[in-house]
């Protein structure tokens, strides 16, 4: 479903991914974790095309985000093209990005309506089933600021289902949230895994969570692949030692 095939990436003179390869499979839930600037965040954000790259080729779904130009330059591909490409894609951050001046329910549908054209009632409705996914159709009425920090979130994972992604990227979408409200928003997710219909590339400090629900789990380090593997594998027979290092430091 996603492919990265030699890609680089810097920032400046700073080499961020250097010929990185990265392949996930269709209805695969891959599990990112990694120390603080091992460019976690990046990946999903090249993904979103929210960053561009150096070199290489990014495929959604089999289709290249980026166009290579006469002289070898990468351009984004065009507006349609990448919209096309987005729109098999929804991300869910570690800041839920709410509209404050909005309700619940037209946090969720101003993208379909506005977006897909979807018509009111159609988006209305969707919404509401969504609500009921995630545990919150007492909410649809509500404002952000009426809500807690989990509940915040279920509406930003609804709010990404509603455009109906086939793969779904969720960066560290648990860290900004009180230890108690962490489990309501992985229940969500543990769910939505369950059902098999999507691929997932999680990004998370939770790492019992990866170990359960992740297909593969995948340790960064600067910018490259250390380790991957089953999560058994990871967890209980790390072979490299900054593996090791980093999931002993959670203990
Ligand atoms: P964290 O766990 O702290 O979220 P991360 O693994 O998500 O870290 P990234 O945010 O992907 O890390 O950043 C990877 C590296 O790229 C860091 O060294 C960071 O400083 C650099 N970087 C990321 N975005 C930019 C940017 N817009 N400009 C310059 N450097 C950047
Ligand atoms: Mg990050």
């Amino acid at each position: 479903a996603v492919e990265f095939d030699n890609v680089t990436k810097q920032f400046g003179d700073n080499v961020l991914f250097e010929q990185f390869n990265f392949n996930i499979r269709k209805n695969e839930v891959v599990s990112i974790i990694g120390p603080s600037g091992s460019g976690k965040s990046t990946l999903l954000r090249i993904l979103m095309t929210l960053e561009g790259i150096d070199a290489g080729m990014v495929r959604v779904q089999g289709e290249s985000l980026w166009h290579m130009q006469k002289g070898g330059a990468w351009l984004p591909a065009d507006e349609r093209h990448l919209r096309k490409c987005r729109g098999h894609m929804g991300m869910v951050f570690q800041h839920f990005n709410l509209f404050p001046h909005m309700t619940v329910l037209r946090n969720i549908t101003e993208a379909p309506i506005h977006v897909l054209g979807q018509s009111k009632e159609e988006a209305r409705a969707n919404g509401l089933e969504l609500l009921r996914t995630v545990g919150l159709a007492d909410k649809a009425d509500a404002y952000p600021s009426q809500l807690s920090g989990g509940q915040k979130q279920r509406v930003g994972i609804a709010r990404a289902l509603a455009m109906r992604p086939s793969i779904l990227l969720l960066d560290e979408i648990t860290s900004a949230l009180d230890p108690e409200l962490v489990d309501e928003v992985l229940e969500v997710i543990r769910k939505l895994a369950a059902e098999d219909a999507y691929t997932m590339i999680l990004v998370t400090h939770e790492m019992y969570f990866a170990r359960e629900i992740s297909d593969r789990v995948c340790f960064f380090d600067a910018g490259a692949i250390v380790e991957e593997g089953p999560p058994e594998q990871i967890f209980n027979q790390p072979k490299h030692e900054r593996t090791r290092a980093f999931l002993n430091s959670f203990l």
